[in-house]
């Protein structure tokens, strides 16, 4: 120990230590915000942000090694070996990629502890190669213990450096991982140096060095500085261009371009978070969709900017009456929605919506016109009706539809004996009992192409119900009632097993992607059914790709994520589906092990017409580009839009304008088609020809 601190305290030049001590702190927190980079990125980028660390984190090693050596005075000459110098700072670039790359591998178990034993491995490999070229003229002995010492503190510092970098939070994480590792660094430098005694000797020749020590820190010390400097910058360019794109995202989904109002997605965002809360607080709020009476007639006969410029009107006037917890929202069209908290009383609700019946009612002048507009309001109260944000939202339509027919009254309460066809939804959730003991389900099956080839790689089955009476049902009439009910369980295992035997059939390398409801993920086993599944059928697990969406995944997170880590090592992929309808795709993506995202067909179907929609598809590719997933956009519906997803590099796409969802026959002579084609042509470039 007095060995150790004699040799910090008297056998160093101060001024030099301190320059060695902030190379040391400043490196270590830049290596530290790098290695977020290198964890939060996938694939290439990955690769590339390991490498960066590395090699930053190497050099910030080396230099202050190097830095506290030229400070260190042994009292009698000395010099350094230029290769054997040069090759240490390689040795500590090597170790310390080789760490960021252990101490960032996705799966759990003790990667990151082994990581930064890797790293401490690293320095002490440093240390003495650099000592091997460190030449004085005098003998030089080495106490083991101390050698020993300063190996087990440098590699136990790093493990807890790398275990609280990548297990701890928040910023008190980068604060302790950033100390830890300086404290590896000095006490491997310190110890080791205390380790070696220098008996005066001047039969041993020290070769002349060639450079003054002076000017051998200020070049080692610039070179940090550029290498620190180039990791900083490429750290804050590549976060900023990622949180721009993010931000705009983030804006785009939920905001409405024409009036600067939240869309439906914020809207369904907020009163999803109230209704958590108001069992607790006993309170209840109030829902309003409205919709203008004949706006159509303005459009048609005005053309379209007068109808925008009505609309913006509409909800400048809305949003100015509005008060504190009072939400309002553009839907689309002519159609808006507000929410008001804190709506006890009936009498609270009445007072709101004539407030914005009231400003609606003013006549709007444009371009020397006057308009006269009606709205028509309905209403639903919670926790009076009950359901989620979206079924709330439904019922409030259904009401508001009531009262656009109705010549009374301008606002209607939902009443669910007027409003809806809740009967005969009943006697098809009686029928949907018997639908798999009848085998009444069919799967249709929709194609998949490579934008770039246009060759197919697979398709999407779709259930449908072949309804002995009603003919075929679509699955956005039964899937809802299925789930409710619990059949969607017998009937997704169904799905799973018809699909997989039929995609066995088919040429290797064409996919089947199946749609999982969320509560086919809560059952426990099934990862187990799935790799049943798998085996009776012969289907191979990289084949298959489920869908699942993010509802799916936020009713129950950690047992989801569970099950995606089986589903994952059973070789499957793993898709999030409608991509941008959710609240927080972009945090549900950055947390889940996607490995395919697909962007939802309302961007997409809209992609050429609305500005809006094409920023968010080009600002979810650069999104799923930095996280190195690839993407598939559904809902191509003309030739345009796939243009325009080819020119931006878009892996994948689906959509009637590629083919409908179709029956098993049809989908066989498009697979035979794209075969002989291929055949024909070598590799097809243009789109997939046969149309269903
Ligand atoms: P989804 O997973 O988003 O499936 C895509 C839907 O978009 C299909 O409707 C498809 O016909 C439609 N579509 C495809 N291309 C286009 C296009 O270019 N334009 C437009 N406007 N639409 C397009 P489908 O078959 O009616 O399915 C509706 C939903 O029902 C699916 O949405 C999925 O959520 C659910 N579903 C279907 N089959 C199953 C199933 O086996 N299990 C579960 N849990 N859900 C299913
Ligand atoms: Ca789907
Ligand atoms: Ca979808």
């Amino acid at each position: 120990m007095i060995q150790v601190l004699s040799c910090i305290a008297f056998d160093h030049e101060p001024w030099i230590l301190l320059l060695a001590a902030t190379c040391c702190v400043l490196g270590s927190w830049v290596s530290v915000q790098l290695l977020g980079r290198a964890k939060a990125t996938k694939g290439t980028h990955q690769a590339v942000w390991t490498a960066v660390t590395g090699i930053v984190a190497g050099t910030m090693i080396w230099t202050t090694h190097f830095v506290a050596m030229i400070g260190f005075d042994p009292g009698v000459e000395s010099g350094h070996d230029v290769v054997l110098t040069a090759a240490s700072l390689l040795v500590a670039m090597a170790g310390a990629t080789l760490a960021v790359g252990l101490m960032t591998r996705k799966s759990g178990w003790y990667w990151p502890e082994i990581g930064g034993a890797s790293l401490g491995l690293g320095i002490a490999l440093m240390h003495y190669w650099g000592m091997a070229g460190y030449v004085v003229a005098a003998q030089v002995s080495w106490d083991q213990t101390l050698v020993a010492s300063s190996v087990f503190f440098g590699v136990t510092l790093g493990v807890i450096a790398a275990n609280q970098l990548m297990r701890g939070e928040g910023l008190g994480r980068m604060i302790r991982g950033a100390s830890l590792l300086t404290a590896s660094i000095c006490a491997l430098h310190f110890i080791g140096m205390g380790a070696m005694t220098i008996m005066p000797d001047p039969s041993v020749a020290v070769p002349p060095s060639l450079l003054p020590d002076e000017v051998l820190v200020l070049a080692v010390v610039v070179m940090m500085a550029i290498i620190l400097g180039v990791g900083a910058s490429s750290y804050f360019l590549d976060t900023r261009s990622e949180a721009h794109a993010a931000e705009l995202y983030r804006e785009m989904v939920q905001s409405d371009q024409l009036t600067g109002l939240p869309n439906r997605a914020f809207l369904t965002a907020q009163i999803d978070r109230e209704l958590g809360e108001i069992s607790a607080r006993n309170s209840r709020i109030a829902i309003t969709v409205f919709n203008l009476d004949r706006f159509k007639d303005i459009n048609e006969v005005h053309g379209y900017a007068m109808g925008n410029a009505v609309l913006k009107t509409v909800a400048r006037r809305a949003r100015a009456v509005l008060r504190d917890g009072e939400v309002l929202v553009r839907l689309g069209g002519d159609e808006f929605a507000a929410l008001k908290l804190e709506a006890e009383r009936d009498s609270v609700v009445d007072e709101f919506i004539a407030r914005l019946e009231t400003a609606l009612r003013k006549p709007v002048e444009n371009g020397g016109f006057n308009f006269r507009l009606v709205a028509s309001f309905g209403v639903v109260t919670f926790p009076d009706c009950t359901g989620s944000a979206d079924e709330l939202l439904t019922f409030a339509d259904q009401a508001m539809f009531r009262a656009k027919r109705s010549v009374t009254s301008k606002v209607c309460h939902y009443d669910p004996a007027m409003d809806g066809s809740k009967r005969s939804e009943r006697a098809l959730v009686m029928d949907l009992h018997r639908v798999l003991e009848r085998d009444e389900l069919v799967l249709h099956y929709q194609p998949q192409i490579n934008v770039a080839s246009g060759r197919l790689v697979g398709f999407e089955a779709l259930v449908r119900w072949n309804h002995p009476k009603r003919g075929m049902v679509p699955p956005g009439e039964f899937i809802p009632s299925a789930e409710e009910t619990g059949l969607i369980l017998p009937i997704g295992a169904w799905v799973l097993r018809e699909a997989c035997a039929t995609a066995a059939t088919w040429p290797g390398h064409l996919k089947i992607s199946v749609n999982v409801a969320s509560a086919q993920f809560h059952i426990g086993n099934f990862a187990q059914l799935v790799a049943q599944t798998l085996a009776d059928t012969g289907l191979a697990p990289e084949r298959l790709e489920l869908e699942i969406t993010e509802t799916g995944i936020l009713d129950n997170t950690l047992g989801t994520m569970q099950v995606v880590h089986q589903l994952k090592a059973l070789g499957v992929t793993i898709v999030m589906d409608d991509f941008g309808t959710g609240y927080s795709s972009l945090s549900t993506l950055q947390s889940f092990p996607f490995d395919k995202i697909k962007i939802d067909r309302s961007f997409v179907s809209s992609l050429t017409t609305s500005k809006q929609s094409a920023a968010i598809v080009m600002a979810t590719m650069i999104l799923a580009n930095s996280l190195d997933i690839p993407a598939l956009a559904e809902g191509v519906e003309d030739e345009e839009t796939l243009d325009h997803l080819k020119a931006r590099g878009c892996e994948e796409a689906q959509g009637y304008f590629i083919s409908r969802p179709v029956p098993l026959h049809q989908a066989q002579t498009m697979i035979d088609a794209d075969e002989s084609q291929a055949g024909l042509e070598g590799r097809k470039v243009g789109r997939f020809t046969v149309l269903g």
